[in-house]
């Protein structure tokens, strides 16, 4: 079946109203939950074939996410999709007012390649709540773990509600030709923009989950054993191939040495070699990313690692220092195993630093001092981010995850993904009995004194 002849039957089966009933989305969503139970065994092993990605890493941050969604929509839906009462203004009283939630219709979800499952499963969720239908086209890059997607959800779902169609730039073009009611997109900038101008011929409304340099500021009264353990976690996950992972650290100057000294430390406990536990290493996607990583490393300014491994595609978690923004690693997103470290007199000049910056996806400030964090909460703006942790506010579904500016736009995760992909239709209901003259010509100077009373 061609992509074109698989929308034109999603879209005749959305009109028919099927996908409508909460029984038939919460149906869909079990058939999910089902599918990826039976079958968890054979993601495991395709993760793991495309960049051994542990079964652990997988579960903690993939699996875990996408069942804890479909729970979650199964649970809340029937309040999620409820009309939502709003009070009424004077001009329209006895009347009532409502909000109705619709699905938006066919949805094209466009997965990134990093965490394969996670990226394409739970804005699939959210869409299927909703009650839309969806193509998923996860990406070429991940192509085992593609692949099982591909297999598992096309035997389980009727292709008028769910089809995952596999490619790469050639593909997706296709698709972005075709009329979509949504289109959600994760990944890069560059290619952000592409799907964006590609949504406006047809007024596409589009959610973009992009990257960025995330910050994250470390002032001198944090705790510098807790927040190196923290850091280090959330940046070495997944070989440092996370949108929301620390991209560099602005640590102030008092503590600089002791926090490059815990950061070690934790590396040493967290990561040590990988050549004796290799199943605790991902490793870089490709060789082309694995190239530019080795690039980015200033052999004067490794502080700790700085060592690869070209056959297995693995780099060693790399801290490096004296590293100032006109470096070539502060240009872009790093997505790597590689930690710079600024440091830093004053907080004022930091903040500035950041300012000239696209507004990063997440940003961190470890510190106990209020004021502090208020400033550079106040100041900078930022998708989010967390306060004395790193990467773990994307857990909370009941925090809208997204960017902002060049980081993406709109938001997903929990009652945000039922939004993201519903349309909210405004109704006034008036009743027949009552109706003021005052709106209706013939129009006179005491109508609109009367207007005026009313509205001023
Ligand atoms: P990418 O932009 O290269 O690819 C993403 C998707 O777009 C893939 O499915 C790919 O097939 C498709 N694609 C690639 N080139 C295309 C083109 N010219 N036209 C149409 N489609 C095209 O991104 P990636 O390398 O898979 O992911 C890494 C990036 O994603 C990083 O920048 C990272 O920060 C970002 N990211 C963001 C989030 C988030 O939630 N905000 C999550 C993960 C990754």
């Amino acid at each position: 079946m061609t992509p074109q002849i698989i929308l034109a039957n999603q879209k005749e089966f959305f009109l028919s109203n099927q996908t409508k009933p909460l029984k038939f989305r919460i149906k869909q969503l079990k058939i999910l939950k089902t599918a990826l139970k039976e079958n968890e065994k054979y993601f495991y092993e395709a993760i793991y074939a495309d960049f051994s990605k542990s079964k652990f890493e997988t579960y903690a941050t993939e699996l875990s996410l996408v069942y804890s969604e479909i729970n979650l929509a199964i649970k809340k839906l029937n309040k999620w999709a409820k009309p939502i009462k709003k009070s009424t203004n004077l001009a329209n009283l006895p009347g009532k007012s409502f909000v109705l939630p619709e699905p938006l219709g066919s949805a094209l979800i466009i997965g990134a390649w990093n965490y394969p499952y996670q990226l394409s499963l739970v804005p699939l969720v959210s869409a299927l709540a909703a009650g839309n239908t969806v193509i998923l086209k996860p990406s070429e890059l991940s192509k085992n773990s593609s692949a099982i997607m591909a297999k598992v959800l096309n035997r389980v779902f009727i292709p008028e509600v769910v089809r995952v169609i596999e490619g790469g730039v050639k593909e997706t073009q296709e698709l972005l030709s075709m009329k979509f009611d949504k289109i959600f997109f994760t990944g890069s900038i560059p290619v952000g923009k592409k799907i964006y101008e590609a949504a406006a011929k047809n007024m596409t409304p589009v959610t973009l989950e992009l990257g960025g340099k995330s910050p994250t500021f470390v002032l001198d009264d944090a705790n510098i054993k807790m927040t190196a353990k923290r850091i280090v976690w959330g940046k070495f996950l997944n070989a440092g191939q996370t949108c929301v992972a620390t991209d560099f650290i602005l640590v102030d100057k008092k503590v600089e040495k002791n926090l490059l000294e815990e950061l070690k430390n934790q590396i040493n406990v967290q990561f040590p070699s990988f050549e004796t536990i290799p199943e605790n290493y991902v490793q870089i996607i490709n060789e082309r990313n694995f190239d530019r990583l080795l690039n980015l490393i200033e052999k004067d300014k490794i502080y700790f690692g700085g060592s690869a491994d070209r056959a297995k595609r693995l780099i060693k978690p790399t801290i490096l220092h004296n590293v100032s923004f006109v470096d070539e690693i502060m240009q872009d997103e790093i997505f790597g195993p590689l930690l710079p470290v600024i440091s830093f007199e004053n907080i004022e000049d930091a903040i500035e630093e950041v300012k000239k910056q696209s507004k990063p996806l997440a940003l961190y400030v470890f510190s106990k001092n209020k004021r502090n964090i208020r400033k550079i909460h106040n100041e900078l703006s930022f998708g989010g981010g967390a306060i004395n942790d790193t990467v773990m506010h994307l857990t909370n579904h009941k925090l809208p995850f997204g960017g902002v500016g060049f980081s993406g736009q709109g938001n997903y995760h929990g009652y945000a993904g039922f939004q993201t992909f519903s349309h909210f239709k405004s109704i006034l209901k008036k009743p027949f009995w009552f109706e003021p003259p005052l709106k209706y010509a013939p129009y006179s100077d005491k109508k609109i004194k009367w207007l005026k009373r009313l509205i001023e």
